[in-house]
């Protein structure tokens, strides 16, 4: 088949209600390995291939250094994938992780993406053993550890930890996974020299010659989604210096499998965060997180509607009808015009297509709603620039 085929061509309203149409249970899950692989662009047609043959849909990412994959498939063929696994030598065995909250619709098509890494993380590779990893323990001896008082670590980024983490976990305020762990790094080392805020890259750290850490070391904890960013940030923090670095295996999608498989006690608080349409599986019914508009509690995660602005954020029902699903009064009003006036509206505006930012000042965003809502009143818009389009597209009467 001409590669060129291997691909979706169809657009996100035919693969929904395809989807809709296919009526059979599906079953989310993930894997990832580190793996030496060779001629990958050749293996990523064959996967394309034999993957999509057995209604595989999803997001996969696979370079010289390994396969990371979120799918989800007919409940009927996960014998049939596993065989597929199992039949390379690179992927034999390969621990997947079943998502627990499913309702088979977590992606509309395959993708299968060649990358320099199958986790962009920012990081220099060469300038750290990447194999030297943490202690990997299961849900058990997590909850056993945390008990004992380990220092617990959440390595997603901000707007992961929004609405679910682990009790007590130290929660980084970056939005990226480099961000996130030089910002551990630096709220490691102020736990020591008493210093906040500092960052790795501030602070003069000799690798494997911690400032004098030896006796007051922690114990340390790290968790992720699904367990990959661990790999990374454990070997980093040991390259540090920090010895008893240990983290989730499997990261919190298999902890909420084992909880349930073993009747362990969550200490992981509600929602876990998810990179499909889902946006989050809950694990417990604690709400930790409050609506950005109105600090009701609140763990109702989405995106402004208002397509150039798509910022996250967390927002309650009576917020998401208040502003017709958008962040702002200002995006709101862009949202309700009729459509082709939008589309005059975002000519040469960029549309942020994906959804890696959030909204990280709850405050500001209150102070703003006020500020618009004052100045809506008063002028009738928050778009003096609109009045050019609305009289060329909408004859007035
Ligand atoms: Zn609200
Ligand atoms: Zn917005």
């Amino acid at each position: 088949m001409d590669p060129h085929q291997l691909r979706n061509l169809y657009g996100p309203d035919v693969l929904r209600a395809r989807l809709e149409r296919e009526g059979v249970e599906r079953t989310t899950l993930s894997f990832y390995r580190y793996v030496r692989l060779a001629e990958v662009e050749v293996l990523r047609h064959v996967l394309y291939q034999e993957w999509e043959k057995l209604g595989v849909l999803g997001r996969i990412y696979i370079s010289q250094e390994g396969i990371n994959a979120q799918v989800s498939l007919p409940t009927a063929d996960l014998a049939a994938f596993r065989a597929n696994l199992d039949d390379r030598e690179a992927f034999r065995d390969v621990p997947w992780k079943i998502a627990v909250e499913d309702d088979g619709k977590s992606f509309l098509k395959l993708t299968i993406k060649v990358r320099k890494k199958i986790v962009a993380d920012g990081l220099a590779d060469d300038a750290f053993d990447v194999t030297n990893v943490g202690t990997h323990l299961d849900a058990a001896t997590f909850n056993r550890k945390m008990e004992e008082g380990a220092l617990v670590i959440d390595m997603r980024n901000n707007y992961e930890c929004l609405i679910g983490h682990f009790e007590g976990a130290y929660l980084p305020k970056a939005d990226t996974f480099r961000g996130a762990i030089e910002e551990v790094v630096g709220m490691l080392i102020a736990r020591v020299q008493g210093c906040e805020g500092a960052r790795a890259t501030d602070v003069n750290l000799q690798p494997s010659h911690p400032p004098t850490l030896a006796l007051s070391e922690p114990e340390i904890l790290l968790y992720c989604t699904g367990g990959i960013r661990c790999e990374k940030a454990s070997a980093y923090l040991k390259h540090h210096g920090y010895n008893k670095v240990n983290q989730l295996h499997g990261g919190i999608i298999d902890y909420a499998r084992q909880l349930k498989a073993e009747g362990l006690k969550s200490k992981y608080l509600g929602q876990n965060f998810v990179f499909d349409e889902r946006l989050a599986e809950r694990i417990t019914d604690d709400v930790v997180s409050t609506c950005m508009q109105c600090d009701a509690p609140c763990d109702r995660i989405g995106n402004c509607h208002e397509a150039t602005c798509n910022m996250l954020l967390v927002q309650c029902e009576a917020c998401a009808q208040k502003y017709a699903d958008c962040c702002s009064p200002s995006c709101r009003e862009i949202h309700q015009l009729p459509m082709e006036t939008q589309r005059a509206w975002r000519k040469g505006r960029s549309t942020r297509s994906t959804r890696t930012k959030a909204i990280n000042d709850p405050e500001g965003l209150r102070r703003r709603i006020r500020e618009e809502e004052e100045l809506l009143a008063l002028n009738g818009t928050l778009h003096p620039e609109l009045s050019k389009f609305t009289s060329k597209i909408i004859p007035s009467s």
